[in-house]
């Protein structure tokens, strides 16, 4: 008796651990479905943080411009990761594109009609043309004309100018004037030297008008002043590279209009950026 007791005890304990048991799967059910609430409103959060992680090293200004309109920026940074990774790529001291980077559509620029050429033997690729055309002629509305004096360069070519200015300056000097080969942003085919190639062109009506406009058409002064320490080269005020309207904007907006902030951001996160854009 007392063993058929003990068992019916056992029995109800059973049952009341499953019943319990169940309840409390049954009442986690609702508690589960709010925690896909939350964590949706969470996967902002870790976007943000994530951001925050990523500009640990920029400076406060431009933290304060990206943390302060997120969703913006991640909209922006978006359509700047659909095209072609090229766009961004990076093209300087540190990073030197290889001897085979060769664009593929490169096009001679004599055949536009439009466009004042210092030389005839230019080329841009043909990812360019429309919007340069589209500023020459909104300046030529205001009576500037807008000379492409330099444009693509292949690496050997570079090689060729750095040894000459070895010989002709030294080392030192070569350096800072000129490009190593594969160092150069001409070899990418999106970059432009405009007018006398000198200081002088910033006081030039046409220096100061790409100044003003450039960035409406996508193109991005990329030596400014005061930044060598970062981008290691001398102001250039007549080098201008092509990064789309969207790179610009991203520029203006984000970056403090710096563009070596905005190449640095975007190929140090590139694939974080990614997955936190896949969340939305
Ligand atoms: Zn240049």
């Amino acid at each position: 008796m007392i063993q058929k007791g003990s068992l019916f005890i056992a029995v109800v304990v059973v049952l009341i651990l499953l019943t319990t048991g169940c309840s409390a799967k049954d009442s986690s059910k609702p508690e589960n479905g709010k925690k896909a609430g939350i964590s949706d409103m969470q996967a902002e959060n870790p976007a943000s943080e994530r951001l925050q992680e990523m500009l640990t090293d920029y400076p406060p200004v431009i933290q304060e411009s990206i943390m302060s309109d997120t969703d913006g920026f991640l909209a922006l940074v978006k359509k700047a990761l659909e095209l072609p990774d090229e766009i961004f790529v990076m093209a300087d001291k540190k990073h030197a594109l290889g001897e085979d980077f060769i664009p593929e559509d490169l096009v001679p620029l004599t055949d536009y009609s439009a466009l004042t050429l210092s030389r005839k033997n230019l080329k841009l690729r043909m990812i360019v043309v429309p919007d340069l055309l589209r500023m020459v002629a909104d300046a030529q509305k205001e009576g500037l004309t807008l000379v492409v004096s330099s444009t693509y360069r292949s690496y050997d070519y570079q090689k060729m100018l750095f040894e000459r200015e070895v010989k002709l300056y030294g080392l030192e000097t070569a350096e800072r004037e000129s490009a190593r080969p594969g160092t150069s942003q001409h070899q990418l085919g999106v970059t432009i030297d405009f007018g006398s190639i000198t200081d002088e062109y910033a006081n030039t009506p046409p220096g100061k008008w790409l100044l003003q406009n450039g960035w409406k058409y996508g193109f991005s002064l990329s030596y400014p002043k005061g930044y060598e320490w970062l981008t290691g080269y001398r102001p250039e005020v007549w080098h201008y590279r092509y990064i789309t309207p969207v790179g610009t904007e991203l520029q203006r907006r984000y970056f403090n209009d710096v563009q070596q902030y905005l190449l640095m951001f975007i190929n140090e996160n590139r694939n974080r950026l990614r997955e936190i854009l896949d969340l939305f």
